[in-house]
């Protein structure tokens, strides 16, 4: 009963994912000309299991709104895709789209102008520098671990007496696994910023830091996020930067890793899931960071947030399969997921739903915290709720404030419920 409800629910919704294709290393910032460039293309009345489809033709749902999708594809996979029975028209050459957004006033390795609200990799680390120096008794900031081209990747705990590890439920934040979906930092930064700065003012958010330890990861995927950025144009970079082709640090994950057509084995392919589980250096940092906060038997982290953009969707586990009940995963596990997430969806007016209501995933980091280490893990896509391709990755500036502040109650709520 519960597959029909979320159906109905998921055709109605604006919706888009986690698994947001992205543009492969081959899309340049020039007008589209080459015959193999990818293009974007309009695919009406899909569900999730024609989305799931079409990403395993190899091309790629980067949005879905009222059952109409935007899919990435390359002409052949365009070809395949109208050999399996879609209807879709002309595509537009991602390169334009990308030339749409870039102005070339950027300087390299810095956010254009209209983004300078946007903090790149080294202003992330001294806002954290910055955070921890100005409220040393609550917030602390250390590394996971290296990215493959060895950058840190930072974290941040904030609690009371932040340098004991003490009996409190933990919770975790975590943002910028794919590179491009830069307004993910800017929501780890505002969670690390408030639970510090608040601390004397806001009684809320001091019982919050008193009574939990809060893990906050702004940048899970470091080498991506500065080669977005490095040319001072937009690239529209999704993965990591291994091997040139990088690997989808969001299929990477060792839970069910591969199992079930929800990536690929192709390394072009923009979800292309690496040679192995962990094959990638940033979630075997996350991996062992997590594994490290089992103490005495128990895991620590009780709850968990994983920051996407963009398409406003609370989503919970599974990805790997669409049933709601399955191996790791009773009725009443599943009913808190879904009212937990529906009271974090009332309070920011994003859609609720199971993760796979999209469209299958395997490998990502939902499946892992929860199947693993039993994690009330959710991944958030944030605003907006449709971009049309690649502009909802790149939201102007000036959308930070009112787009991060808005998840202020439903990371509360998460924090609540870390502890029930
Ligand atoms: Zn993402």
């Amino acid at each position: 009963m519960f597959s029909s409800r979320r159906k109905a629910v998921t055709v109605a919704a604006a919706a888009c994912l986690v698994l947001l294709a992205p543009f492969s290393a081959s899309v340049s910032a020039e007008p589209t000309s080459a015959a193999q460039d990818p293009a974007i293309y309009t695919v009406p009345n899909t569900d999730s299991t024609s989305r799931t489809e079409i990403n395993r033709t190899g091309a790629q749902v980067i949005g879905v709104r009222d059952g109409v999708a935007t899919v990435e594809a390359t002409p052949e996979q365009a070809q395949r895709l109208r050999a399996a029975g879609f209807v879709i028209g002309e595509g537009t050459g991602l390169g334009e789209a990308l030339q749409r957004i870039n102005r070339g006033q950027a300087a390299p390795g810095d956010f254009p102008p209209g983004y300078e609200g946007y903090h790149n990799y080294d202003e992330t680390v001294a806002e954290l520098d910055r955070i921890a120096g100005a409220h040393p008794d609550i917030a602390a900031k250390s590394s996971i671990g290296k990215s493959v081209e060895g950058r840190d990747i930072p974290v941040l705990k904030i609690s009371d007496n932040v340098g004991q590890d003490e009996d409190e439920p933990e919770v975790l934040f975590n943002c910028n696994q794919h590179a491009r979906e830069h307004l993910t930092t800017e929501m780890c930064l505002r969670i690390a910023d408030r639970f510090t700065s608040g601390y004397a003012s806001d009684p809320a958010v001091k019982e919050a830091v008193d009574g939990r330890e809060i893990w906050v990861i702004p940048i899970v995927n470091p080498d991506g996020k500065s080669y977005d950025i490095e040319s001072g144009d937009f690239q529209g970079w999704r993965k990591n930067r291994q091997d040139t082709t990088g690997t989808d640090l969001n299929r990477n994950w060792g839970y069910k890793w591969g199992c079930c057509g929800g990536s690929s084995d192709d390394p072009n392919a923009e979800d292309y899931r690496g040679t192995a589980a962990w094959s990638a250096p940033e979630t075997a940092a996350m991996r062992d960071f997590i594994d490290s906060r089992v103490v005495g038997g128990a895991q620590q982290i009780k709850a968990a947030i994983d920051f996407h953009t963009y398409s406003e969707l609370v989503l919970w586990p599974f990805g790997h399969t669409s049933d709601d009940v399955t191996e790791g995963m009773t009725q009443e596990e599943y009913d808190r997921f879904a009212r937990v997430g529906g009271e974090m969806a009332q309070s920011n007016g994003y859609t609720p739903q199971q993760s796979s209501d999209l469209y299958v995933t395997d490998g990502d980091s939902l499946d892992w915290m929860w199947g693993q280490h039993k994690i009330l893990a959710y991944t958030f896509e944030m605003y907006p709720a449709s971009g049309g391709g690649l502009d909802g990755f790149y939201p102007p500036a000036d959308v930070i404030e009112k787009e991060t502040t808005r998840n202020d109650a439903a990371v509360d709520i998460l924090l609540r419920e870390a502890g029930a």
